[in-house]
């Protein structure tokens, strides 16, 4: 059988490598001159070095990507500590320290103040319970409260994992992350990040999986209309796939991630990367020599020009790593529809893998996942698309 996938982001790679390790003939239509779609590496002329468009990270109870990571070969492709560890750093006060869970399933960690985060007791830690009994409607700040384990764990988690403010973001989506990582023991939220690049890891490796399984893989190729008769894994953003099938319900408001990458070099730390309280930015990532910073649900910042957040971004890292240096060369990247806003609203418009037409399949980190919008959503759609056509053979 031939399947026809439109999209080369990880959810139509996901959906093209499942059907290609099923023996299928896969077609794939990519309208970008590079697959990847919002999880891609670039050459950047003005840093002079390969960058990703955005750091990405991924916890080690992402099950779908790390099975994906490894049907494509490129399961040793990502780095991060050998433990699960998050070092923060309180720009404001200049105060740091590591949150550090234990491997197995029973939190004992909340019960060492050695491990937990500072300034909390145990009884700070009851939100979790609430956020496990979350319903379709609630929102997360109702739910995290507003004490030292909610500005300095809970919010920076909810908006990275989430890209939309507590305020407005549905906390069912947060409660799904928390039970599929944290829940399941620290073994399962080990930060994981691409040794090299994201494209090195997710896509590349793909690509050539693909290729060496006879898949016709077309760049630069937009397509415009289906094929009612043609088996088709539609793995496009919303707004095009509300193109391509007229009437279907989307998720239609978005939220941006802004990424700063400066040319730069500190002592990575154990981690590689540092989580930022108390300034505009939320995590760093060390690598060689960029430093790399990621804003999420940064909508809040749409009307702050490239230099001032560089500005006012920097003086955070000048605080978080107590140099005085003056900025660096540096990049701003602004992902404007990043993800959709995970509000209630939002989720209640994802549709599911199935369309009118038994044929065509949807795939995508806005589909009906459960999941925010993350990597291990993606390749979770692609999969369960390409298994409903699977199970139509
Ligand atoms: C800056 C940034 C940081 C992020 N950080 C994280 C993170 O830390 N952890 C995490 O898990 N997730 C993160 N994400 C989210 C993650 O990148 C996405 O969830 C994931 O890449 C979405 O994949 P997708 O395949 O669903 O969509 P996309 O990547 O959007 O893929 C869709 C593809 O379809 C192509 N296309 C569009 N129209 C057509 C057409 N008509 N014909 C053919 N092709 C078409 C596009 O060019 C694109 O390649 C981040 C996203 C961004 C932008």
């Amino acid at each position: 059988m031939t399947v026809t996938i439109i999209g080369a982001g990880l959810a139509g790679l996901a959906a093209a490598c499942t059907l290609a390790a099923a023996g299928e003939h896969i077609i794939l239509h990519e309208a970008a001159k590079a697959a990847g779609g919002r999880c891609r590496s670039y050459f950047d002329a003005a840093l002079n070095c390969r960058i990703d468009n955005g750091n990405h990270l991924l916890l080690s109870g992402n099950n779908a990507a790390m099975a994906f990571l490894h049907r494509i070969g490129a399961g040793d492709s990502l780095a991060g500590p050998a433990t699960p560890i998050f070092p923060f750093i309180d720009v404001a006060t200049r105060a740091s320290w590591t949150l550090r869970l234990n491997s197995g399933r029973l939190p004992w960690w909340i019960f060492a103040p050695s491990m937990r985060v500072p300034g909390t007791r145990v009884m700070d830690y009851l939100p979790l319970l609430k956020l496990r009994r979350a319903k379709p409607d609630d929102l997360v700040a109702p739910l995290i409260g507003h004490g030292a384990l909610a500005r300095n764990l809970l919010e920076p988690l909810a908006i990275s994992a989430l890209n939309t403010m507590p305020a407005i973001a549905a906390a069912a989506p947060l409660r799904a992350v928390i039970a599929e990582t944290i829940e399941r023991g620290g073994a399962f939220s080990m930060p994981r990040f691409p040794k090299t690049g994201l494209s090195e890891s997710f896509v590349d490796p793909a690509l050539e999986y693909l290729a060496a399984r006879g898949a016709n893989i077309h760049f630069s190729s937009r397509v415009t209309a289906l094929d009612p008769h043609q088996k088709t894994i539609i793995a496009v953003p919303p707004w095009v796939a509300t193109e391509l099938l007229p009437g279907l319900a989307a998720p239609d408001e978005f939220e941006a991630i802004v990424n700063l990458h400066f040319k730069y070099r500190v002592n990575p730390g154990a981690a590689g990367f540092v989580g930022l309280i108390g300034g505009i930015a939320e995590w760093v990532f060390c690598k060689g020599d960029i430093l790399s910073v990621t804003i999420s649900a940064a909508n809040r910042f749409a009307e702050m020009g490239s230099d001032e957040i560089a500005g006012r971004v920097w003086a955070d890292l000048q605080a978080a790593f107590k140099t005085t240096a003056k900025i660096p060369p540096f990049r701003v990247l602004r992902e404007k529809r990043a993800t959709f806003a995970a509000t209630p609203a939002q989720l209640a418009k994802r549709p599911g893998a199935a369309t009118a037409n038994p044929n065509w399949k949807l795939a995508g980190d806005w589909t009906d996942t459960g999941l925010p919008a993350t990597i291990e959503g993606a390749i979770r759609s692609g999969n369960t698309a390409a298994l409903a056509i699977l199970r139509q053979n």
